[in-house]
């Protein structure tokens, strides 16, 4: 007998599904959690929201897992004596350090004084749970080896606290065995990582992939994989458009508008967006003027602008936000499309869907049909189906 479909209406599915509903959001700040990463362009992506995380329910319940265990972690050490400090005592508030004029740092898990093998010295606290394949690694190469990401992860909150150890504490996640292990500051290893840090947050375009390989490990379950390697460009926002700057205080300045722009408006962009050209990377840029740029595509050769107008010679304009659910396969399609109906624009979408205007409301927006765009319009009836085709 054929196996059943999975019922896609079970409790589990539906806690699953709860976990997915929750907004997944970008950070501020570059976080010293990622500073130690393997890829320096997924660090310097990320702090510029390059792709919002979509991470499955499954996976977001494994975080939250991760979060209960610290709870656990520090009602434990206070069991055993310590002093604990999950927060700030002069602030209420969890412990944060920041670096870089504001654009770098993080939260720490707590601090805590009082502990059996160093009783005198305060020490930074630093949590992790482990699958029983990661744990025997840890256990067998230490942290430092082990989890760099991790160790990295404990210096920058030491030399940012002034604290001059760690006490790092693993939980298998199968047996509930814990791990401990003391890591001590390395200033010079701080001082590279806060350089380091200090590096990416002044450059303007990305650093290189580090494997053009789409099926690099590292590389295949990255957020950003869709713009490295699946040919789609970086999500519209004032972290992506060439008009914005980190500035000091950790705050962020608009050359176009001439002004400071709050987290919202970061958030949100504006009209005026225009991508940082590496965030098109299925694209060269060719030119560019003041508020478009044009661009030349990689394999086919097609010119189109990114702008809210078609610049002479250079083909359809699409805006940011339109590039950001346009696959590279599909621009084509879509420069026909807006030939025929002027006003069509891309409206969400991604690698794996894409929504238009449908063509009934595309020829309200549309000028009166002349015999030329009624020949076309046939060969985008045949667009629409490729698209349909490539979106189910
Ligand atoms: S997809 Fe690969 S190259 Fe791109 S940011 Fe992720 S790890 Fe780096
Ligand atoms: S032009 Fe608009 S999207 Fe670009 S940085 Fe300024 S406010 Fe943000």
């Amino acid at each position: 007998m054929a196996a059943l479909p999975e019922n896609q209406h079970t409790t589990a599915h539906a806690i699953v599904r709860w976990y997915e509903s929750k907004t997944q959001d970008h950070r501020p700040h570059m976080g010293a959690s990622i500073i130690g990463h393997p890829c320096s362009r997924y660090v310097w992506l990320t702090w510029r929201w390059a792709r919002t995380p979509q991470f499955p329910g499954r996976v977001l319940r494994l975080f939250d897992t991760g979060k209960r265990e610290e709870e656990r972690l520090l009602e434990e050490l206070r069991g055993i004596g310590a002093q604990v400090w999950d927060t700030n005592p002069e602030t209420g508030d969890q412990w944060r350090v920041v670096a870089c004029k504001g654009h770098f740092g993080g939260s720490l898990d707590g601090v805590a004084k009082g502990l059996p093998e160093a009783p005198k010295s305060p020490a930074v606290l630093e949590f992790k749970t482990h699958s029983a394949k990661s744990f025997a690694d840890l256990l067998s190469k230490k942290v430092q080896s082990s989890k760099p990401q991790h160790y990295d992860q404990m210096q920058v909150y030491m030399g940012l606290m002034e604290i001059d150890r760690a006490l790092y504490i693993a939980v298998n996640k199968d047996t509930d065995d814990l791990y401990v292990e003391w890591v001590h500051f390395d200033r010079e290893h701080f001082e590279n990582l806060l350089d380091y840090a200090q590096g990416l947050i002044e450059m303007p375009t990305p650093p290189d992939r580090i494997s053009a390989d789409p099926a690099n490990w590292q590389c295949k379950g990255c957020t950003h994989w869709d713009l490295c390697h699946g040919g789609i460009a970086a999500e519209a926002n004032c972290r992506t458009c060439c008009h914005a700057s980190p500035v000091e205080n950790g705050a962020w300045h608009c050359d176009h508008h001439s002004k400071k722009i709050d987290d919202a408006t970061q958030r949100k962009g504006c009209g005026d967006h225009l991508l940082i050209p590496a965030l098109t990377p299925y694209a060269q840029a060719i030119d560019g003027g003041a508020s478009w740029v044009a661009y030349k595509h990689r394999d086919t050769g097609q010119v189109f602008v990114n702008g809210k107008e078609a610049v002479e010679g250079y083909g359809q304009a699409f805006t940011s936000k339109e590039l950001q659910h346009c696959p590279a396969d599909l621009l084509a399609n879509a420069a026909e499309l807006k030939e025929v109906f002027p006003g069509a624009e891309v409206i969400s979408g991604g690698l794996k869907q894409m929504e238009w205007n449908t063509p009934e409301d595309l020829d309200k927006v549309s000028k009166p049909a002349t015999k030329r765009d009624k020949v076309q319009r046939a060969k985008i009836a045949e667009s629409l189906r490729n698209l349909e085709r490539l979106a189910s």
